[in-house]
């Protein structure tokens, strides 16, 4: 039975060979890492990865796809299919003894930026991840200060990961095609992150709050968190807008929060 694609699983199945060969020389899969899909789909990625590496563990939430997706795996090696949401999934049950996960996937584009933060904050088990996205969200994950791509997204993958984008794949390569372009990235976490964060909860607020609206100059939208003379504590101007400030400076201004805080 041929299965229909369903847009409330953002499924786009890949078909372009030439882009799956590229996917596959950028992942460089070997035997014995312990590598994840997300997403598996009709196996597109799935069953070179297995054919590369011998055993796959992969997240699918669609139930549909899963019994077709066995069987077609069954000659290619071990696929171990969770059927469950990847949003609320523990990758770290998948972490094996000594090694950290190598994840991969062609992404449902409608969840990809909760499940990127998901991924981030598990970035302990895992070696690196390779995703296609929608263009625009990687050009947002990889942007630098000063543009308007730049945002929480932006600072907040490059506290935990070194985010390449590696090559940009137009809508035919996919079924049915969707409407946007789409980017193939490369994240790398940190062993250790760029900037000292003293307290991970006060950054990821701040940083939250100063892009709630972000035409509002930092004095504005720091109000309940952070006063004038605080900012300027931080050698940064309170009329600076949000999209203007390095990573290293989202650390300074949370790490005075926590300061302050405590001195309360
Ligand atoms: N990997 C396949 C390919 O490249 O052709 C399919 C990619 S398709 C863009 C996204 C896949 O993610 C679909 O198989 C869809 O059912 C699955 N999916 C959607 N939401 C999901 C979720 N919350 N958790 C796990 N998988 C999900």
């Amino acid at each position: 039975m041929t299965h229909r694609a369903r847009k409330r699983f953002g499924q786009n199945f890949l078909h372009d060979t030439g882009v799956i060969q590229r996917i596959m020389q950028a992942v460089a899969a070997h035997p014995d890492q312990a590598m994840v899909e997300i997403g598996p789909g009709q196996g597109a990625l799935t069953l070179p990865l297995l054919r590369a590496c011998g055993r796959v563990d992969a997240v699918e939430l669609d139930r549909d796809l899963i019994a077709p997706l066995s069987d077609k795996a069954a000659a290619a090696g071990t696929l171990v299919i969770h059927q469950a949401d990847a949003l609320k999934f523990d990758f770290s049950t998948l972490a094996r003894a000594g090694s950290r996960l190598r994840v991969v996937g062609n992404l449902p584009y409608n969840i990809s930026t909760p499940l990127l933060f998901h991924l981030a904050g598990q970035s302990d088990y895992i070696q690196d991840m390779h995703f296609m996205l929608q263009k625009e969200v990687v050009l947002r994950m990889a942007a630098s200060p000063g543009g308007g791509a730049y945002g929480r997204l932006s600072i907040m993958m490059q506290y935990h990961c070194r985010v390449t984008p590696l090559f940009d794949i137009g809508p035919e390569s996919f079924r049915p095609a969707p409407k946007v372009d789409s980017a193939f990235v490369r994240l790398v976490p940190w062993g250790r992150p760029p900037v000292r964060v003293e307290n991970y909860t006060d950054f990821d607020t701040l940083v939250r709050q100063a892009f709630a609206q972000r035409r509002k100059t930092l004095r504005n939208s720091l109000k309940g968190l952070l006063g004038e003379n605080d900012i300027r504590a931080c050698d940064i101007d309170p009329g600076a807008r949000p999209e203007t400030l390095s990573l290293e400076q989202y650390a300074r201004l949370a790490n005075r929060l926590v300061t302050t805080t405590q001195g309360r």
